[in-house]
């Protein structure tokens, strides 16, 4: 793909239709809608790109149709045809399908209305997946069987900025921005820390756990959109179980309800080894992150449920193989952001944040909503794929700093 460092140098100010600030997996998909449009698109990155200090990095997501929120599987739906269109267009694969399992108490409301959303069927986990699970009694277990899949999380943002780049698209990386204004005859004016401007019709605004920071800075709104320092972990299977744990075999992606709250991708990545998470993490600033410590006891707790729940499969006693760190971008309801910025701003900016430790999976239509939004004030594509935008307004959090009023 066409590097950063391909980007015109001379140009001190350029004209673009849609500037993308940030280029997770986020903004890598709005700057290839926006240009798949036609649209002359700057994606502009503040590390290098494909960096690991974000949210967007490592080797897997999960991607399910089992949802408790209404809003989300018609997003679901919409991004995997979006997913599937990008891998013709770059002739290679980042989503491997597998089912999805959702296990729970039967008490949970949420874990039945996510079964019941994806259509999810009850099973007899001993049949189905021989002793790799056990489950107390009074836990209710379902499988959509083609609702689940496994994302190449950084092999799928390269896939993007790649076709963006096909697409006529610039990318720099190394560049950071540190104001957003109204331009003097419309438009925005976007600026980086070496004080080069660029000029835009529309800003998009993709930062991920750097959002409240840049909202607040450029527009003096607080986005109660609380960055958490959370973990990947990777588990070693026991020895001759290996096969029986694979996405190969059909083992499936699940989520475990209750506490903790634990999802898993099947081994794929990572042969003999297994990923299994713990659903949050201690807050933490963007900025100043404790690398060695930062996870609290998120692995203790994901060990106690292994133990548990696949005492007979998975080592826990050592603790995980691997770690990685990344961060979720919490909203108080867990909703996403995705908005005009509004103000002096008008529908000039576009913030789409706050994903929440979800929104990997949405990411090819989070980017098309965004950049219709941009381009032409609405997102068709959301109301044609029955996706209820209004979840996901900015004013949802007005007079509740904490954002609990609405939801
Ligand atoms: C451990 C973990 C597991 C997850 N599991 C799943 C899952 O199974 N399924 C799922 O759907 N989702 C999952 N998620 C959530 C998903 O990964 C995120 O919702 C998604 O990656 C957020 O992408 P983003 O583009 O908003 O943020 P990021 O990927 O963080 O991108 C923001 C970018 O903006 C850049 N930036 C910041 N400030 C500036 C600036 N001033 N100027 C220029 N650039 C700037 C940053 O450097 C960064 O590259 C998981 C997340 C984590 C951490």
């Amino acid at each position: 793909m066409a590097a950063s460092t391909q980007a015109p140098k001379a140009a001190a100010v350029a004209d673009y239709d849609v500037i993308v600030v940030g280029a997770g997996i986020m903004g890598s998909c709005v700057a290839h809608a926006a240009a798949f449009r036609g649209a002359r698109a700057l994606l502009l990155e503040r590390f290098d790109l494909l960096h690991h200090l974000g949210s967007s990095h490592g080797e897997s997501r999960t991607i399910r149709d089992a949802y408790p929120k209404a809003q989300y599987p018609p997003m679901v739906r919409l991004a995997r045809r979006l997913w599937a269109d990008a891998e013709a267009e770059a002739g290679y694969r980042v989503l491997t399908p597998a089912p999805q399992l959702s296990m729970g108490p039967r008490s949970n409301a949420s874990l039945l209305s996510a079964i019941k959303s994806a259509g999810a069927e009850e099973v007899d986990l001993a049949a189905k997946w021989g002793g790799a699970f056990r489950v107390p009694d009074g836990w209710v277990t379902a499988v959509s069987e083609h609702g689940g899949g496994v994302l190449n999380a950084t092999k799928a943002v390269a896939m993007f900025q790649a076709l963006a780049v096909k697409k006529g698209a610039v990318v720099r990386d190394k560049t950071e921005v540190v104001d957003i204004r109204t331009g003097p005859e419309g438009g925005v004016v976007v600026t980086t820390s070496t004080g080069e401007e660029f000029h835009g019709a529309k800003c998009v605004v993709t930062v991920g756990a750097w959002t409240s920071k840049l909202v607040r800075s450029v527009a003096g709104l607080e986005l109660p959109i609380q960055p958490l320092h959370t973990m990947v972990l990777y588990w070693r299977v026991k020895p001759g179980r290996e096969r029986e744990l694979t996405a190969e075999s059909g083992f499936p992606t699940f989520s475990s309800y209750g506490d903790p709250h634990v999802y898993s991708t099947p081994s794929l990545e990572l042969p003999g080894l297994i990923k299994i998470n713990y659903d949050s993490g201690p807050p933490c600033d963007p900025d100043s992150r404790d690398w060695a410590s930062g996870g609290g006891d998120v692995a203790e707790r994901v060990a106690r449920w292994i133990e548990e729940f696949m005492p007979d499969h998975v080592e826990a006693t050592d603790g995980p193989v691997s770690r990685q760190s990344c961060m979720y971008s919490m909203t108080p309801d867990k909703d996403f952001v995705i908005d005009f910025l509004g103000g002096e701003f008008g529908n000039d900016v576009v913030v789409g944040a706050g994903f929440s430790g979800h929104g990997f999976k949405m990411g090819p239509a989070v980017g098309r909503i965004l950049a219709e939004m941009a381009m032409d004030g609405e997102a068709r594509t959301a109301a044609e794929a029955g996706v209820e935008l209004g979840h996901f307004r900015i004013n949802r959090f007005e007079g509740d700093p904490k954002g609990n009023a609405k939801n």
